[in-house]
């Protein structure tokens, strides 16, 4: 007797294509799953004319950058199972040292979350550098970031994460240098396996160019584009590349979604460089002509990186698909001035509807934003996979029918979107985590507090060094 049934569904796996079957699900994982797969089960659903994926990874989210977590955890976490995400891996920063809000940090989620969840720690300074030992044995976070754009003056007001019971968040001086950079990779070299996050935009260039647009008086989505240029992001990929092969020390880099950038990936993969790249949803489907609210770093660009931005998914020269969501309100973002306004916003919810709008293949949306960031971040096979033995997180998902977006009807703290009015198709109508039906048509059955921290091991990595 199984716990749950889906029948006649479109499987979509990767390597395996999208087949025709019938996915069971007993204590938490898949029982069993294919055509020839039947049996009683306490629910059976009707799978027919709808696809289903793997769970939806999303490696690159920032909850604590809104203030109170005890507010925007909930929500969050329903916005992100309405479409579909069955694990989130969260960014922590602090300027403090780790010992205790990795912890406090872990406590909340474990009290608001639905989805499993997992952490990047972020190395802002030299102290932090000593913590990356106890972030390995003691909080199982093996994987770090590093803002290579942090420069000043660029970052001399840096907003940090929240902690518990925090109902602002805090501001911070940071000032990174390439000095620091090295310093960083040699740490992490004592630690095989670990995996280092790199923001790849040079934070020289994006100083020299912001002044000169801003002094000839522009602002849009384009001068933003203009004053951080790609040119940066490649120069700044090839500065981590080398760092990268000379310790031995996997990279991630998120974020790349210009054309030069992608060449950049396309050249230090070809050099050997041990390393994952994700792009976002909103390069997948904006140009520079967007709302003035899609105002993000790295830029959102033209066309023509839109087009590179699709295609490298399509070929795998890009590895996962992460949303990088702060879920600001408007006046969060500080939407009344363009050159102070607080870039990102939401998008976890609509990673995957996005995804498939954009007209990419099913088998490599599956791999993007599952099996990818599963095995970048050391969670596969457990997750990623829909396999027997592995967790039964899946969404079921309806890929033909349109709907629009609009904010007001999105599960989000956000009061806006920056796909308003886009008609996407993709939205999932069942997600399952662990067994336990987490989203169904509108409705969250599951209690807030069941997801489980994933505490994750360097050997977990060790292997999966390469895409
Ligand atoms: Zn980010």
């Amino acid at each position: 007797m199984y716990d749950l049934l889906v029948r006649n569904a479109l499987l979509v796996r990767p390597g395996r294509g999208v087949t025709e079957g019938n996915i069971a699900v007993k204590d938490g994982l898949i029982a069993d799953i294919g055509d020839e797969v039947d049996g009683e089960a306490t629910r059976v659903i009707d799978g027919e004319g709808l696809h289903v994926f793997p769970g939806v990874i999303d490696p690159h989210t920032h909850p604590g950058l809104v203030a109170p977590l005890e507010r925007r955890l909930p929500l969050e976490s329903r916005g992100a199972a309405a479409g579909g995400v069955t694990t989130l891996i969260s960014y922590i920063r602090r300027p403090e040292d780790y010992r205790n809000s990795v912890p406090a940090r872990r406590a909340s989620a474990e009290e608001h979350l639905l989805q499993d969840f997992a952490f990047h720690v972020t190395l802002l300074n030299e102290r932090h550098l000593d913590d990356i030992d106890m972030c390995v044995r003691e909080f199982g976070v093996t994987s770090f970031k590093i803002y290579m754009n942090s420069r000043m003056p660029l970052s001399e007001r840096m907003r940090m994460d929240a902690l518990p019971g925090q109902q602002l968040n805090d501001i911070a001086a940071v000032d990174y240098d390439d000095g620091f950079l090295l310093k960083a990779f040699r740490s992490l070299a004592d630690h095989p396996g670990v995996r280092l996050n790199i923001h790849c935009e040079n934070s020289d260039i994006a100083i020299a160019e912001t002044a000169r647009v801003i002094e000839q008086g522009r602002e849009g989505l384009a001068a933003w584009s203009e004053s951080r240029p790609s040119i940066g992001e490649a120069v700044a990929i090839h500065t981590a590349a080398v760092m990268s092969r000379e310790f031995g020390v996997p990279l991630y880099i998120p974020h790349v979604g210009s054309r030069t950038g992608l060449e950049a990936v396309r050249e230090i993969k070809q050099l050997g460089t041990p390393v994952i790249v994700e792009t976002c949803p909103h390069y997948l489907v904006l140009t520079d002509d967007a709302d003035p609210a899609a105002k993000v770093s790295p830029p959102i660009r033209t066309p023509g990186d839109q087009k590179a931005a699709i295609e490298a998914v399509a070929t795998g020269l890009v590895d996962t698909l992460g949303s990088d969501e702060i879920p600001y309100t408007r006046e969060e973002k500080g939407m009344s001035t363009f050159w102070t306004e607080n870039t990102a916003f939401s998008g976890c919810g609509l990673l995957l509807p996005v995804a498939i709008t954009s007209g990419l293949p099913l088998e490599a949306v599956a791999r993007a934003t599952s099996e990818g960031p599963a095995r970048a971040f050391g969670l596969f096979p457990r997750k990623g996979s829909l396999e027997p033995g592995c967790d039964a997180d899946f969404a079921v998902v309806d890929v033909h029918s349109e709907r629009e977006v609009r904010p007001a009807e999105l599960v989000s703290s956000s009061d806006f979107s920056v796909y308003d009015g886009m008609a996407l198709r993709g939205w999932p109508t069942l997600t399952v985590s662990r067994g336990d039906v987490i989203f169904d048509r509108g409705a969250f059955p599951a209690r807030h507090g069941r997801g489980r921290y994933l505490f994750r091991t360097a050997e977990g990595l060790a292997g999966h060094g390469r895409a």
